[in-house]
Protein backbone atom coordinates (compact mmCIF):
# COMPACT_ATOMS: atom_id res chain seq x y z
CA UNK A 1 0.00 0.00 0.00
CA UNK A 2 1.31 3.17 -1.08
CA UNK A 3 1.19 6.44 1.58
CA UNK A 4 0.01 9.03 -0.89
CA UNK A 5 -0.16 11.83 1.98
CA UNK A 6 3.62 11.36 2.51
CA UNK A 7 4.53 10.95 -1.12
CA UNK A 8 2.30 14.47 -1.57
CA UNK A 9 4.11 15.66 1.96
CA UNK A 10 8.17 15.18 1.13
CA UNK A 11 6.75 16.78 -2.49
CA UNK A 12 5.87 19.56 -0.74
CA UNK A 13 8.42 19.85 1.40
CA UNK A 14 11.44 20.11 -0.86
CA UNK A 15 11.45 22.90 -3.39
CA UNK A 16 14.34 21.79 -6.12
CA UNK A 17 13.62 18.72 -6.87
CA UNK A 18 15.25 16.34 -9.86
CA UNK A 19 12.97 13.45 -11.64
CA UNK A 20 14.71 10.39 -13.58
CA UNK A 21 13.96 6.67 -14.57
CA UNK A 22 15.47 3.96 -15.95
CA UNK A 23 18.20 3.23 -19.15
CA UNK A 24 16.50 2.85 -22.08
CA UNK A 25 12.79 4.20 -21.06
CA UNK A 26 9.97 3.46 -22.39
CA UNK A 27 6.43 5.69 -22.09
CA UNK A 28 5.51 4.37 -18.76
CA UNK A 29 9.15 6.11 -17.76
CA UNK A 30 8.76 9.46 -19.77
CA UNK A 31 4.60 9.44 -19.29
CA UNK A 32 5.35 9.56 -15.51
CA UNK A 33 8.82 11.99 -14.99
CA UNK A 34 6.30 14.51 -17.82
CA UNK A 35 3.03 14.42 -15.26
CA UNK A 36 5.01 14.65 -12.33
CA UNK A 37 7.01 17.03 -13.50
CA UNK A 38 3.49 19.78 -14.44
CA UNK A 39 2.24 18.34 -10.88
CA UNK A 40 5.76 19.81 -9.12
CA UNK A 41 5.98 22.74 -11.88
CA UNK A 42 2.12 23.82 -10.96
CA UNK A 43 2.92 23.53 -6.64
CA UNK A 44 6.19 25.99 -7.46
CA UNK A 45 9.02 23.46 -7.57
CA UNK A 46 12.08 24.01 -9.67
CA UNK A 47 12.41 20.53 -11.56
CA UNK A 48 14.92 18.91 -13.26
CA UNK A 49 14.20 15.69 -15.28
CA UNK A 50 18.12 14.04 -16.49
CA UNK A 51 18.05 10.29 -17.76
CA UNK A 52 20.56 8.38 -18.65
CA UNK A 53 19.30 7.25 -21.88
CA UNK A 54 18.17 10.33 -24.89
CA UNK A 55 14.26 9.79 -25.16
CA UNK A 56 13.08 7.50 -27.35
CA UNK A 57 11.89 9.67 -31.21
CA UNK A 58 8.55 7.99 -30.69
CA UNK A 59 8.21 9.27 -27.44
CA UNK A 60 9.61 12.98 -27.59
CA UNK A 61 6.03 14.37 -28.68
CA UNK A 62 5.49 13.69 -24.72
CA UNK A 63 8.56 15.88 -23.84
CA UNK A 64 6.77 18.92 -25.87
CA UNK A 65 8.76 21.76 -24.06
CA UNK A 66 11.86 19.59 -24.24
CA UNK A 67 12.40 19.96 -20.24
CA UNK A 68 14.13 16.06 -20.69
CA UNK A 69 18.08 16.40 -20.31
CA UNK A 70 20.50 13.78 -21.62
CA UNK A 71 22.52 12.61 -18.46
CA UNK A 72 26.22 14.40 -18.73
CA UNK A 73 28.66 13.80 -15.81
CA UNK A 74 30.41 17.79 -16.91
CA UNK A 75 27.05 19.47 -17.03
CA UNK A 76 24.75 17.51 -14.31
CA UNK A 77 26.95 15.80 -11.46
CA UNK A 78 26.42 18.84 -9.35
CA UNK A 79 22.43 19.30 -9.90
CA UNK A 80 22.41 15.54 -8.49
CA UNK A 81 24.51 17.17 -6.15
CA UNK A 82 22.54 20.18 -4.96
CA UNK A 83 18.60 19.54 -5.10
CA UNK A 84 17.07 18.77 -2.05
CA UNK A 85 14.91 15.73 -3.70
CA UNK A 86 15.38 12.79 -6.24
CA UNK A 87 12.94 11.07 -7.44
CA UNK A 88 13.54 8.13 -9.50
CA UNK A 89 10.47 6.82 -11.88
CA UNK A 90 9.64 3.18 -12.71
CA UNK A 91 12.42 0.98 -11.65
CA UNK A 92 13.90 -0.39 -8.37
CA UNK A 93 17.25 -1.55 -9.11
CA UNK A 94 20.09 1.23 -8.54
CA UNK A 95 21.55 -0.66 -11.67
CA UNK A 96 19.08 0.41 -13.99
CA UNK A 97 20.51 4.05 -13.49
CA UNK A 98 23.04 2.92 -15.67
CA UNK A 99 26.42 5.92 -15.86
CA UNK A 100 23.93 8.05 -13.61
CA UNK A 101 24.01 5.30 -10.62
CA UNK A 102 27.04 6.79 -9.10
CA UNK A 103 26.17 10.46 -8.76
CA UNK A 104 22.35 9.17 -7.91
CA UNK A 105 23.69 7.17 -4.91
CA UNK A 106 26.22 9.60 -3.43
CA UNK A 107 24.00 12.21 -3.49
CA UNK A 108 23.03 13.92 -0.12
CA UNK A 109 19.44 14.94 -1.31
CA UNK A 110 16.39 12.69 0.12
CA UNK A 111 16.23 9.67 -2.67
CA UNK A 112 12.37 8.37 -3.35
CA UNK A 113 11.10 5.66 -5.66
CA UNK A 114 7.64 5.99 -7.27
CA UNK A 115 7.49 2.37 -9.16
CA UNK A 116 5.59 -0.81 -9.52
CA UNK A 117 8.36 -3.60 -9.45
CA UNK A 118 8.61 -6.24 -7.08
CA UNK A 119 12.60 -6.92 -5.06
CA UNK A 120 13.39 -3.54 -4.71
CA UNK A 121 16.80 -2.47 -3.56
CA UNK A 122 17.73 -0.48 -0.43
CA UNK A 123 19.39 2.62 -1.92
CA UNK A 124 16.37 5.21 -1.55
CA UNK A 125 14.86 7.14 1.90
CA UNK A 126 11.44 6.28 1.35
CA UNK A 127 9.66 3.37 -1.23
CA UNK A 128 6.12 4.25 -2.81
CA UNK A 129 6.24 1.20 -4.75
CA UNK A 130 3.37 -1.70 -5.63
CA UNK A 131 3.44 -3.97 -7.73
CA UNK A 132 -0.24 -4.36 -8.36
CA UNK A 133 0.10 -1.16 -10.34
CA UNK A 134 -0.18 -1.62 -14.01
CA UNK A 135 2.03 1.40 -14.68
CA UNK A 136 3.68 3.71 -12.87
CA UNK A 137 1.91 6.23 -14.39
CA UNK A 138 -0.86 5.10 -12.42
CA UNK A 139 0.31 5.38 -9.57
CA UNK A 140 0.76 9.25 -10.14
CA UNK A 141 -3.20 9.40 -11.40
CA UNK A 142 -3.57 8.12 -7.73
CA UNK A 143 -1.37 10.60 -6.27
CA UNK A 144 -3.78 13.29 -8.05
CA UNK A 145 -7.28 11.63 -6.86
CA UNK A 146 -6.05 10.54 -3.54
CA UNK A 147 -4.21 13.98 -2.49
CA UNK A 148 -6.19 16.21 -4.38
CA UNK A 149 -2.43 18.01 -5.04
CA UNK A 150 -3.19 19.53 -8.15
CA UNK A 151 -6.04 19.21 -10.57
CA UNK A 152 -6.08 16.71 -13.26
CA UNK A 153 -6.04 18.45 -16.99
CA UNK A 154 -4.92 17.93 -20.06
CA UNK A 155 -1.54 18.45 -20.12
CA UNK A 156 -1.16 15.88 -17.19
CA UNK A 157 -3.47 13.47 -18.44
CA UNK A 158 -1.88 12.82 -21.56
CA UNK A 159 1.47 11.42 -20.48
CA UNK A 160 -0.53 9.64 -17.64
CA UNK A 161 -2.43 7.78 -20.95
CA UNK A 162 0.92 7.10 -22.87
CA UNK A 163 2.23 5.70 -19.48
CA UNK A 164 -0.89 3.53 -18.65
CA UNK A 165 -1.82 2.37 -22.31
CA UNK A 166 1.73 0.91 -22.72
CA UNK A 167 2.50 -0.57 -19.85
CA UNK A 168 -1.07 -2.17 -20.08
CA UNK A 169 -0.04 -3.06 -23.30
CA UNK A 170 -2.52 -1.60 -24.86
CA UNK A 171 -5.03 -2.56 -22.62
CA UNK A 172 -4.83 -6.42 -22.62
CA UNK A 173 -2.62 -7.85 -19.92
CA UNK A 174 -3.38 -9.44 -16.95
CA UNK A 175 -3.99 -6.32 -15.06
CA UNK A 176 -6.87 -4.59 -17.48
CA UNK A 177 -8.93 -4.20 -14.56
CA UNK A 178 -12.15 -2.08 -14.68
CA UNK A 179 -10.66 0.49 -12.47
CA UNK A 180 -7.89 1.29 -15.38
CA UNK A 181 -10.27 1.42 -17.83
CA UNK A 182 -12.48 4.08 -15.34
CA UNK A 183 -8.83 5.71 -15.46
CA UNK A 184 -8.49 5.65 -19.00
CA UNK A 185 -12.06 7.18 -19.57
CA UNK A 186 -11.33 10.20 -16.97
CA UNK A 187 -8.48 10.90 -19.21
CA UNK A 188 -9.62 11.10 -21.94
CA UNK A 189 -12.36 12.91 -20.55
CA UNK A 190 -10.08 15.75 -20.44
CA UNK A 191 -8.98 15.75 -23.94
CA UNK A 192 -6.40 12.91 -24.61
CA UNK A 193 -7.10 11.90 -28.11
CA UNK A 194 -6.24 7.75 -27.72
CA UNK A 195 -5.83 7.29 -31.42
CA UNK A 196 -3.48 9.72 -31.80
CA UNK A 197 -1.28 8.58 -28.45
CA UNK A 198 -1.50 5.09 -30.35
CA UNK A 199 -0.27 6.75 -33.70
CA UNK A 200 2.61 8.13 -31.89
CA UNK A 201 3.85 5.90 -30.36
CA UNK A 202 3.71 3.06 -32.19
CA UNK A 203 2.60 3.75 -36.05
CA UNK A 204 5.00 6.16 -36.92
CA UNK A 205 8.00 3.74 -37.11
CA UNK A 206 11.23 4.20 -39.46
CA UNK A 207 11.61 2.41 -42.30
CA UNK A 208 14.68 1.30 -40.68
CA UNK A 209 12.89 -0.36 -37.85
CA UNK A 210 10.42 -2.44 -39.47
CA UNK A 211 12.91 -3.85 -41.65
CA UNK A 212 15.16 -4.94 -38.31
CA UNK A 213 11.32 -6.63 -37.43
CA UNK A 214 11.54 -8.06 -40.57
CA UNK A 215 15.62 -9.68 -39.73
CA UNK A 216 14.60 -10.63 -36.07
CA UNK A 217 11.54 -13.02 -37.29
CA UNK A 218 13.36 -14.33 -39.51
CA UNK A 219 15.73 -15.90 -37.12
CA UNK A 220 12.83 -16.70 -34.92
CA UNK A 221 12.94 -20.76 -33.50
CA UNK A 222 10.72 -22.71 -30.81
CA UNK A 223 12.80 -24.68 -28.56
CA UNK A 224 12.38 -27.15 -25.53
CA UNK A 225 10.51 -30.52 -25.43
CA UNK A 226 6.81 -28.96 -26.25
CA UNK A 227 8.23 -25.90 -28.12
CA UNK A 228 6.61 -23.60 -26.00
CA UNK A 229 9.35 -21.15 -26.11
CA UNK A 230 10.27 -18.78 -29.20
CA UNK A 231 13.42 -16.73 -29.42
CA UNK A 232 14.99 -14.21 -31.84
CA UNK A 233 18.19 -12.96 -32.16
CA UNK A 234 19.75 -9.23 -33.22
CA UNK A 235 23.13 -8.42 -33.52
CA UNK A 236 25.07 -5.33 -33.62
CA UNK A 237 25.35 -5.95 -37.42
CA UNK A 238 21.56 -6.08 -38.25
CA UNK A 239 21.82 -3.00 -35.84
CA UNK A 240 24.01 -0.97 -38.03
CA UNK A 241 22.58 -2.80 -41.53
CA UNK A 242 18.93 -1.03 -40.93
CA UNK A 243 20.34 2.69 -39.04
CA UNK A 244 18.60 1.24 -35.75
CA UNK A 245 19.37 1.42 -32.07
CA UNK A 246 18.41 -1.02 -29.00
CA UNK A 247 15.35 0.83 -28.53
CA UNK A 248 13.57 0.30 -32.19
CA UNK A 249 13.34 -3.28 -30.64
CA UNK A 250 10.59 -2.39 -28.04
CA UNK A 251 7.87 -4.36 -29.08
CA UNK A 252 9.28 -6.95 -31.04
CA UNK A 253 9.46 -9.92 -28.24
CA UNK A 254 5.44 -9.69 -27.97
CA UNK A 255 5.69 -11.57 -31.70
CA UNK A 256 7.09 -14.84 -30.33
CA UNK A 257 4.01 -14.99 -28.18
CA UNK A 258 1.69 -15.17 -30.82
CA UNK A 259 2.65 -18.08 -31.97
CA UNK A 260 0.10 -20.94 -30.83
CA UNK A 261 1.45 -23.04 -27.99
CA UNK A 262 4.11 -20.62 -27.10
CA UNK A 263 4.21 -19.67 -23.51
CA UNK A 264 7.32 -17.91 -22.93
CA UNK A 265 9.73 -15.67 -25.77
CA UNK A 266 12.35 -14.05 -25.44
CA UNK A 267 14.74 -11.43 -27.78
CA UNK A 268 18.47 -11.53 -27.53
CA UNK A 269 19.93 -8.39 -28.65
CA UNK A 270 24.02 -8.14 -29.18
CA UNK A 271 24.64 -4.69 -27.23
CA UNK A 272 27.80 -2.79 -27.82
CA UNK A 273 28.84 -3.34 -24.19
CA UNK A 274 27.12 -6.88 -23.83
CA UNK A 275 23.90 -8.01 -24.53
CA UNK A 276 19.90 -7.24 -23.41
CA UNK A 277 17.44 -10.21 -23.00
CA UNK A 278 13.88 -9.15 -23.18
CA UNK A 279 11.56 -11.97 -21.82
CA UNK A 280 7.35 -12.54 -22.19
CA UNK A 281 5.54 -15.20 -20.71
CA UNK A 282 1.91 -16.55 -19.99
CA UNK A 283 0.20 -17.14 -17.37
CA UNK A 284 2.04 -17.76 -14.42
CA UNK A 285 5.42 -18.32 -15.82
CA UNK A 286 7.24 -16.29 -13.63
CA UNK A 287 9.78 -14.68 -16.15
CA UNK A 288 11.03 -11.85 -13.32
CA UNK A 289 12.22 -14.93 -11.11
CA UNK A 290 14.21 -16.28 -14.59
CA UNK A 291 15.82 -12.82 -15.12
CA UNK A 292 16.97 -12.15 -11.45
CA UNK A 293 19.00 -15.76 -12.02
CA UNK A 294 20.62 -13.37 -14.06
CA UNK A 295 20.67 -10.37 -12.17
CA UNK A 296 18.08 -8.65 -14.18
CA UNK A 297 14.00 -8.29 -13.20
CA UNK A 298 10.93 -6.96 -14.28
CA UNK A 299 7.72 -8.10 -13.93
CA UNK A 300 5.85 -11.61 -13.49
CA UNK A 301 5.06 -11.49 -17.16
CA UNK A 302 7.87 -9.11 -18.57
CA UNK A 303 11.19 -9.30 -17.82
CA UNK A 304 14.75 -8.21 -18.95
CA UNK A 305 18.59 -9.14 -18.19
CA UNK A 306 21.29 -6.98 -19.06
CA UNK A 307 24.81 -8.22 -19.31
CA UNK A 308 27.64 -6.44 -19.56
CA UNK A 309 30.75 -8.10 -21.67
CA UNK A 310 29.90 -11.97 -22.10
CA UNK A 311 29.62 -13.92 -25.72
CA UNK A 312 25.88 -14.24 -26.41
CA UNK A 313 26.44 -17.35 -27.95
CA UNK A 314 27.85 -19.12 -25.25
CA UNK A 315 24.92 -17.58 -22.98
CA UNK A 316 21.98 -18.08 -25.25
CA UNK A 317 21.83 -21.70 -24.55
CA UNK A 318 22.15 -21.40 -21.19
CA UNK A 319 19.16 -19.11 -20.99
CA UNK A 320 17.13 -21.42 -23.33
CA UNK A 321 17.36 -24.35 -21.24
CA UNK A 322 16.93 -22.14 -17.87
CA UNK A 323 14.04 -21.08 -19.68
CA UNK A 324 12.70 -24.69 -20.11
CA UNK A 325 12.85 -25.27 -16.65
CA UNK A 326 10.22 -22.50 -16.18
CA UNK A 327 8.06 -23.99 -18.69
CA UNK A 328 7.68 -27.32 -17.47
CA UNK A 329 7.42 -26.12 -13.73
CA UNK A 330 4.09 -24.15 -14.42
P1 LIG B 1 11.91 -4.87 -21.83
O1 LIG B 1 12.08 -6.28 -22.27
O2 LIG B 1 10.69 -4.25 -22.42
O3 LIG B 1 13.14 -4.04 -21.98
O4 LIG B 1 11.67 -4.92 -20.29
C1 LIG B 1 10.55 -5.53 -19.71
C2 LIG B 1 10.55 -5.26 -18.24
O5 LIG B 1 11.66 -5.92 -17.66
C3 LIG B 1 10.70 -3.80 -17.92
O6 LIG B 1 9.47 -3.30 -17.49
C4 LIG B 1 11.69 -3.74 -16.82
O7 LIG B 1 10.98 -3.66 -15.63
C5 LIG B 1 12.34 -5.09 -16.76
N1 LIG B 1 13.76 -5.07 -17.15
C6 LIG B 1 14.26 -5.02 -18.39
N2 LIG B 1 15.59 -5.07 -18.38
C7 LIG B 1 15.96 -5.16 -17.09
C8 LIG B 1 17.22 -5.25 -16.41
O8 LIG B 1 18.28 -5.26 -17.01
N3 LIG B 1 17.18 -5.30 -15.05
C9 LIG B 1 16.01 -5.28 -14.34
N4 LIG B 1 16.06 -5.33 -13.00
N5 LIG B 1 14.82 -5.22 -14.95
C10 LIG B 1 14.77 -5.16 -16.29
MN1 LIG C 1 6.43 0.72 -15.94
Amino acid sequence: MIDFDKLKNILQQHNSVLLTTHVNPDADAIGSEIALFKILKRIGKQVHIINSSSTPYNLTFLDKENKIEQYKPEKHSNIIKQVDLLVGLDFNRSDRLANMRDDFINSSAHKILIDHHQDEENFVNDFFVDPLYSATGQIIYDLIKKTSIVDLNYEIAEPLYAAIMTDTGSFKYERTTPEIHYIAADLISKGVNPTQVYDEIYDQSKFGKIKLLGKALNTLSLHGNKQQIAYMILTQNDFNSFNTYENDTDTFVNFTLSIQGVRLGILFIELKDGFKVSLRSKGKIPVNKLAAEFGGGGHLNAAGIRIRSKNLEEFIPVILSKAEEYTERE
